[in-house]
């Protein structure tokens, strides 16, 4: 196998504790390698302190801070290496719906994904100049080199220019910026080019990893697809649901829950923290450790990080 990230402790088994059922895991966390605020590092001492024994590290279409997470990793903790892969679910005649597929444990090394994550930056770049040059043309003051600055050789995304149009005083938080200026149903709004959803969950399971559709349901977030779809994903692959995320009505968990019975996948439930450029609090939702090793047992592309 290449790619193997190294395990601190030297176990292979990624949690060995007495105390397993008390183990606090958020399997969803953003840091600046995309669109968190906080560096891979300070992402892990914050985990800690917030009483965390395991976090996934999942930065939009990049596994940049994986190395950095793991340095930062300090005994009792674990880090698992993921990334959240932005794909489209496209049936044909139906309209394009974004999806978000959390891949666990992959090999770093995988060609398909690393050709894939390359193209996927061009596309994150291309597309936020182009969103840039419409705030610009209809008169906000941002540049397309101050969001970059903002994204910091990261992932470029939305909430970077976000950021811009809070520096600027256009909008007082990110938040307010995602209402009008960068909905998706937005006159600012520009499409980038994902990957097929269910060629996403394929080229997860190849690279090694465990993929999980995150925030499935989470209908405040824009449109969603329906229970038809998860089934075709399971079909293709899918090893779990994101079934408890601050983005989900009561409702929609509860619906997501009965989902992962009758499908056959693992549930799952994490925070989506991005640091300050979101309201989400580590371990805010947090998984099983029966649903956890359930989910890594799936998955020989990299191994949990045990510090
Ligand atoms: P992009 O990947 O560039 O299309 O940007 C989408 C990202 O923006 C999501 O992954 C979220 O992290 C973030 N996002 C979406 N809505 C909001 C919001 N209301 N406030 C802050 N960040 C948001
Ligand atoms: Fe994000
Ligand atoms: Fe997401
Ligand atoms: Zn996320």
């Amino acid at each position: 196998m290449t790619g193997m990230p190294p395990v601190g402790n030297g176990t292979t088994e990624p949690v060995v504790s007495n105390s397993a059922e008390h183990l606090q895991i958020d399997l969803h966390v953003h840091s600046t390698a995309s669109d968190g605020t906080l560096r891979p590092a300070a992402v892990v001492t914050a985990a800690v302190e917030a009483g965390l024994d395991v976090i996934a590290l999942t930065d939009h279409d990049t596994l940049a801070g994986w190395d950095e997470a793991f340095a930062a990793c300090p005994p009792g903790m674990t880090v698992v290496p993921g990334l959240e892969l932005s794909c489209v679910y496209s049936p044909s005649g139906q309209r394009p719906t974004s999806v978000h597929l959390l891949g666990y444990l992959v090999d770093p090394q995988h060609p398909g994904l690393v050709a894939e994550l390359r193209r996927l930056q061009g596309e994150r770049s291309r597309r936020g100049e182009k969103i840039v040059e419409k705030l610009v043309a209809a008169g906000y003051p941002i540049t397309w080199r101050r969001v970059r600055e903002f994204a910091d050789g990261g992932s470029v995304g939305r909430p970077h220019v976000g950021r811009a149009l809070v520096e600027s005083g256009v909008v007082a938080s990110v938040d307010e910026a995602f209402v009008e200026l960068l909905s998706a149903s937005g006159p600012f709004y520009v499409r980038k080019a994902d990957v097929d959803a269910i060629a996403g969950v394929r080229l997860i399971s190849a690279a090694g990893g465990v993929a999980v559709f995150a925030h499935p349901l989470a209908g405040r977030r824009g449109r969603v697809v329906d229970e038809a779809a998860i089934s075709v994903l399971a079909d293709a692959g899918l090893a779990g649901i994101e079934v408890d995320h601050p983005d989900h009505l009561p409702t929609e968990s509860a619906q997501l829950r009965v989902l992962a019975v009758d499908l056959g996948l693992v549930p799952t439930g994490s925070s989506d923290f991005h640091g300050s450029n979101k309201v989400n609090r580590l371990g805010e939702h947090t998984t099983s450790p029966v649903a956890y090793r359930e989910l890594i047992a799936g998955a020989w592309g990299s191994r949990p990080y045990v510090g």
